[in-house]
């Protein structure tokens, strides 16, 4: 596991490729910036890590695109200390993120060969989330709600319920919505009863498939 100058002087021109589409919140950037995404990668697309692309990882799963990463990172608002729920773990790169921010990250992946693979590895990097989950994230992590944003890596044909209820009063959802393309979507919630929705652009993921594997 080699993270040589050369990685990081890619990793510094891909951080400039996201300013350049619109990506400002300087902690995001540099979490972008710090974090090797080389090493989350099969290790026949090493040449193709730094990219603003999204690739295929285990599982017929994908890394997502970095661009995708910092848009919905930058819409969770992250403070320092925040309770923070990610529903597909996937190769872990949007998890490492998190923690970069300074979140308490609660992550849920429901393919079981990828929660083993990506839970050995992230502690491997230094990244301890307060808990990797193998389950199904439409029903959100009850027992540690409430949390201060909830982030969906997947593409939802519908917004889970369990997800709405499970944020804290100010808490952000966000989340691609969709069949075929989504909509990403935030959701903030605004008192027991209340949300307020904006929604943003089009963008396509894996879906958010019922149940685990
Ligand atoms: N955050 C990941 C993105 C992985 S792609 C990364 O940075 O690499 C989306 C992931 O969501 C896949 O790993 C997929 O298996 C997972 N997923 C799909 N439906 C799910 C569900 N209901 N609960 C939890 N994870 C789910």
């Amino acid at each position: 596991m080699k993270d040589t100058f050369k990685h990081k002087g890619l990793r510094q021109q891909l951080v400039s490729v996201i300013k350049a589409k619109g990506i400002t919140n300087e902690a995001v950037l540099t979490a972008i910036g710090k974090i090797p995404r080389h090493l989350f990668m099969d290790s026949s697309f090493l040449d193709h890590a730094y990219q603003d692309k999204a690739f295929p990882i285990a599982a017929n799963q994908t890394i997502s695109q970095p661009y995708t990463v910092a848009f919905q990172t930058e819409l969770m608002q992250v403070k320092k200390g925040d309770k923070v729920l990610e529903i597909g773990t996937g190769s872990g790169y949007q998890t490492a993120v998190l923690c970069e921010l300074g979140a308490k990250v609660f992550s849920i992946e429901r393919q079981q060969e990828l929660f083993k693979i990506t839970s050995r590895f992230l502690p491997k990097l230094g990244y301890r989330a307060k808990k990797l989950i193998f389950g199904d994230g439409y029903k959100g992590l009850k027992e540690e709600a409430p949390f201060d944003s909830i982030i969906v890596t997947a593409g939802a044909p519908f917004v889970p319920k369990p997800l709405l209820a499970q944020l804290a009063i100010g808490g952000r959802l966000v989340i691609p919505v969709g069949e075929d393309v989504q909509t990403m979507t935030l959701f903030v919630r605004k008192g027991p009863k209340e949300f307020e929705k904006t929604e943003f652009g089009e963008f396509r993921f894996v879906p958010l498939l019922e149940d685990k594997n």
